[in-house]
């Protein structure tokens, strides 16, 4: 008679769904895996160190949610909310600065061709050449 496996019910690092599962090191769930999804990790908010994500909001890895003794890994401390906000206001900062400098960059370089052509033009116009 076969050994009965054992059945680990674990959560899909790819598509987040609960399956079951014989192999204890299993990440994806078969559909994934056919399909060849990957699995998604995240940098941890607290120590940086890269974690399979639960849910997608996840922002802790485990182990700082126990260390920080919040209730699961998309809530934060108080003190992480703050930084949170400050890098957040950062992130939008070094967008709109990205933005204003790819703008600066596209109007310069209209302005250099339109020096490079229309000026002969605006000579023959004013029938110097
Ligand atoms: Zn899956
Ligand atoms: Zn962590």
């Amino acid at each position: 008679m076969a050994k009965v496996k054992p059945h680990y019910v674990k959560t899909c690092g790819a598509c987040l769904e609960e399956f079951t599962t014989h192999k204890a090191k299993a990440s994806r769930c078969p559909v994934c895996i056919s399909e060849n999804r990957k699995v998604t990790y995240r940098r941890c908010f607290e120590c940086n160190v890269s974690f399979m994500i639960t849910a997608p909001d996840d922002l802790n890895c485990g182990t700082c949610v126990e260390e920080l003794g919040l209730e699961d890994q998309s809530q934060l401390s108080p003190e992480q909310r703050e930084r949170f906000e400050v890098e957040e206001k950062r992130r939008l900062f070094v967008q709109k600065r990205d933005r204003l400098l790819e703008w600066l960059t596209q109007r310069d370089k209209a302005r250099r061709t339109a020096n490079l052509q229309p000026n002969q033009q605006n000579l023959t116009h004013l029938g110097l050449l």
